[in-house]
């Protein structure tokens, strides 16, 4: 017979451990209520699934969420990881910043084992809560061998998303999570795990970035701009520079295309050593910049990555060197 598998849920908040004072209400309520304990204990027969252990690290909205916990999260992940008795690790996280958490961990911590993170749309008290069956899929996926080597994961709704394609699109639907251009990594129906992707340990190095937090109290501070009709002539720029942003990133509207109101700030920008990635906020595509582009304005194409996550690599990145090309490597 096959062994059990030992999961290790790590409990942070979120709607998933919500709760509303109506079970017909999926706004209002208040994020980050339940214990780890309820939580395992509100998912009949999870033990069946795996052995299970819990820790609480926080139990908050994860709009709150802030990168002194990331690196906390990062630790006790890894520890965990480490362990001989645990074979996976799930994470429970409010679904606002659940995506920035995944890439971090995926960025941050080195493992094999499967790394799940979940949440839930509709608060633990309300009727037909989807935090129990995402609990559920998630476990089940952090204890299957065939999900070692995925890197970190995040399974909703049925669905099994990677950290660097995932994103939050909808703000109310249980389908929640899509990885635009790409979909999903793997999907879930009853005891079968259909993988629809490579796993990450065959596919290219970039998916292999590894930064060590070690040493690390704090990141770097980098801050992301928003493109629109009539946006931001420098007002931000400037801000964020007095702020002491070491990097910024510009969510421009299209593949790269900076308002010449602003390309003359963020090339000096860049050339005083502050680096500029240019990122979409069109939700898909890659960016990609000319090569020409980059030699004259020194900017940096956020590739695949959406702009708060192209915030977290260039955080890291900047713990290591703020060498523009350098950096460019990395994304
Ligand atoms: N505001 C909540 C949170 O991110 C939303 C959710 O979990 O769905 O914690």
């Amino acid at each position: 017979m096959k062994r059990k598998a030992n999961v290790h849920i790590i409990a942070t908040g979120g709607t998933i451990a919500g709760r509303a004072d109506s079970a017909a209400a999926t706004v209002g309520y208040k994020a980050g209520e339940l214990t780890v304990e309820q939580l395992i204990a509100s998912v009949p027969g999870l033990d069946k699934l795996a052995n299970l252990s819990g820790e609480q690290l926080c139990n908050i909205d994860s709009k709150d969420m802030q990168e002194t916990i990331w690196l906390q999260l990062a630790r006790r992940v890894e520890t965990a990881a480490e362990r001989n008795d645990v074979d996976g690790i799930v994470i429970t996280h409010g679904t606002d910043t659940l995506e920035e958490t995944a890439y971090f961990l995926k960025l941050t911590v080195k493992t094999d084992k499967p790394i799940v993170l979940t949440g839930a749309m509709r608060p633990a008290t309300a009727i037909s809560a989807d935090g129990p069956m995402n609990i559920w899929q998630s476990v089940q996926v952090a204890a299957d061998a065939s999900a070692k080597g995925r890197g970190v994961l995040v399974v909703m709704n049925g669905q099994i998303n990677g950290a660097e394609t995932v994103t939050k699109v909808n703000v109310n639907a249980l389908e929640a999570f899509q990885s635009p251009g790409s979909g999903p990594a793997g999907v879930i129906v009853d005891e079968n795990i259909f993988w629809l992707t490579q796993s990450i340990a065959d596919v290219v190095s970039a998916n292999k970035l590894y930064f060590s937090i070690k040493n690390l109290t704090q990141l770097p501070k980098v801050i992301i701009i928003y493109g629109y009709v009539g946006g931001d002539d420098g007002l931000f720029v400037k801000a964020a520079l007095q702020d002491g942003a070491r990097g910024l990133v510009y969510a421009a509207c299209g593949n790269g295309s900076v308002p010449e109101k602003l390309a003359d700030m963020l090339e000096e920008t860049s050339a005083s050593g502050v680096p500029v990635v240019i990122a979409t906020r069109c939700g898909g595509g890659i960016v990609v910049l000319s090569e020409k582009m980059t030699a004259i304005n020194g900017f940096i194409a956020s590739g695949p990555l959406n702009p708060q996550k192209a915030k977290i690599l260039l955080q890291l990145a900047l713990t290591k060197t703020n060498n523009v090309k350098e950096i460019q490597k990395l994304f």
